[in-house]
């Protein structure tokens, strides 16, 4: 007999390594394991939801028939870490070797082929693109974009596409998107679920073990299994995607969710399978009950970034995530850690991460993201925070996305140009700083928007790196037609303002 592991991010019963093994012969491990839960400060809220979806996965596989060895985190001989865990299991049923899904994070792929045990890994199937697919499109290209990838896994799948043509003509419906913030959301946000007994259970582990890490731990309302997170898609399917794409961009103080599907988590999971949830989009687009222009963009995030990512983190290897193309060294303020700030985005921001171990994408990339970039945040610093506070973060999705598209630390792997802005476009896609202690007008001044003097002071500090940027050229002529003494305050406040926050001072 073999084991068969399945992590945490792998509950999907179409799991390749279960496909291949023999339920009448084979026993499944599955751990909740010290190392796993703390090698960065998980959000409670994290925990909780992969500790609860586990424990309801394993019993989905034993009323499938299947033998299940799970180790709960207070087992008293949990040894604390997965590969401690598969020794101690191939010893008590004098196994054979283990199978396994590749894991997405080298960590575990190098811990797993480390081991002394007889090993066989198998492809993850759940994605649409394979490893060879990816190198195979890449290879030769000078630049790895996204929107030309894209286009492949939409022949690939066959989804929105009319025979070999893209659906309604065009590949890409994103000048429809991106409006400013509604006044109102009608749509009531994401499906929350009261916890059951096994969802309280591990709530009260999670609370005792895991109380000093950052985030709030309830109230807990995420689906815990595949019957939940598909009642949760038909909701927002029917209530959130018709406007999703109107609004994707948009950020608002009193509202979290806005027109987003909160879909993540459970794809990542292995909870929803990415093309049944693409497909039940495009059935909605197809009965006419959402438009084009959000299904299309919707099923975009899904095959495109979301496969793209994922092929760039294999690509690069294990070092991807050390990497610091502009040399920023600048230690992550405690404001991301719900210290206070008067910046009314980033508290925002942050805040509501705290809460519900979420925050949208322009959240992530154009407030929090933003600023540690203007800030010049050593990127290490930055990742292990997304990869901290997000109930929807593994390594090879979160990497790409922060340390390549938000952090340009990969030197323009996957953005052609830093995801920087001034507070002006901050103020267009919200309305968070009408509220905020800072004047978003003011360009310099004891009152002015601190984006809007780190902005420049970013583009003077990496003039060298930016100038021939053929993206970029605009914004420093702007610079250079402004007057030498107005450079000089706008450089000086800026300096100063990152001086009184490295000195802990409320900024
Ligand atoms: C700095 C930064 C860090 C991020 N970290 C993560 C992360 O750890 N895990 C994660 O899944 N996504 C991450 N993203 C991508 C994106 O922000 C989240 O997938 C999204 O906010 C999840 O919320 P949702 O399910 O409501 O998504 P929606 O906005 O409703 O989008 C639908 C789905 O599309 C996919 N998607 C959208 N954008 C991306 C993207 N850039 N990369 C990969 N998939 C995408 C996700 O599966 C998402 O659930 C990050 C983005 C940035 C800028
Ligand atoms: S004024 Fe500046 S700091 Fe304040 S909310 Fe607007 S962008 Fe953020």
């Amino acid at each position: 007999m073999r084991l068969v592991l399945v992590l945490g991010d792998q509950l999907s019963s179409g799991l390749s390594a279960l496909l291949k093994a023999d339920k009448d012969k084979d026993v499944v491990v599955m751990a909740e394991v010290a190392d796993e839960a703390s090698y960065v400060p998980h959000h409670p809220k994290k925990i909780a939801f992969t500790f609860a979806a586990m424990r309801k996965f394993a019993q989905v596989l034993r009323a499938d028939g299947w033998t299940v060895a799970y180790t709960k985190l207070d087992d008293p001989e949990n040894s604390g870490s997965i590969t401690g865990e598969l020794i101690r299991r191939a010893a008590e049923f004098d196994a054979a070797g283990v199978v396994y899904t590749e894991p997405g994070e080298w960590r575990l792929i190098e811990a797993l082929g480390d081991m002394p045990l007889k090993t066989h890994s198998l492809p993850d199937t759940r994605f649409i693109a394979t490893h060879q697919d990816f190198d195979d499109w890449a290879e030769g290209r000078k630049q790895l974009r996204m929107e030309y990838f894209y286009r492949d896994m939409r022949r690939k799948t066959g989804l929105l596409m009319d025979g070999d043509k893209p659906e309604g003509g065009k590949w890409n419906y994103d000048h429809d998107n991106r409006k400013p913030a509604p006044d109102q959301v009608d749509f009531g946000g994401p499906m929350q679920f009261t916890p059951d007994e096994t969802v309280s259970e591990v709530l009260t582990l999670v609370g005792d073990r895991f109380a000093d890490n950052f985030g709030d731990l309830e109230p807990f309302w995420f689906a815990t299994d595949t019957g939940q997170a598909r009642q949760h898609l038909a909701h927002w399917l029917k209530g959130g995607l018709p406007k999703f794409g109107d609004f994707q961009d948009a950020m608002l103080n009193d509202n979290r969710f806005l027109y987003h599907a909160i879909v993540g988590l459970y794809i990542n999971a292995g909870l929803l399978d990415p093309l049944e949830v693409c497909q039940k989009a495009e059935d909605a687009y197809r009965e006419g009950h959402a438009p084009l222009n959000a299904v299309e963009g919707f099923i975009r995030q899904i095959i495109g970034w979301r496969e793209y990512v994922r092929g760039i983190y294999f690509r690069e290897g294990p070092d991807y995530v050390t990497r610091n193309a502009l040399g920023h060294d600048r230690k992550l303020p405690a404001m991301y850690w719900g210290g206070e700030t008067k910046m009314n985005c980033i508290a925002k921001s942050v805040g509501q991460t705290k809460q519900e171990a979420y925050a949208h994408h322009i959240q992530r990339l154009m407030v929090t993201g933003n600023f540690a970039l203007l800030a010049g945040i050593a990127p290490a610093e930055v990742h292990e925070w997304y990869l901290a506070v997000y109930a929807d973060a593994y390594e090879w999705v979160e990497a790409p996305n922060v340390i390549g598209m938000s952090q340009f630390a990969d030197n323009g792997i996957i953005a052609s140009k830093p995801y920087i802005s001034s507070g002006n476009y901050i103020h267009k896609m919200s309305d968070y700083c009408g509220s905020c202690a800072y004047r978003v007008q003011d360009k310099t001044g004891d009152n002015a928007c601190p984006f809007n003097v780190l902005y420049w002071h970013f583009l003077d500090r990496h003039r060298a790196r930016f100038e021939g940027n053929p993206r970029m050229g605009n914004m420093y002529r702007v610079w250079d037609r402004m007057d030498d003494a107005r450079k000089e305050t706008v450089l000086k406040e800026a300096g100063d303002f990152l001086d009184r926050m490295d000195a802990g001072q409320h900024v």
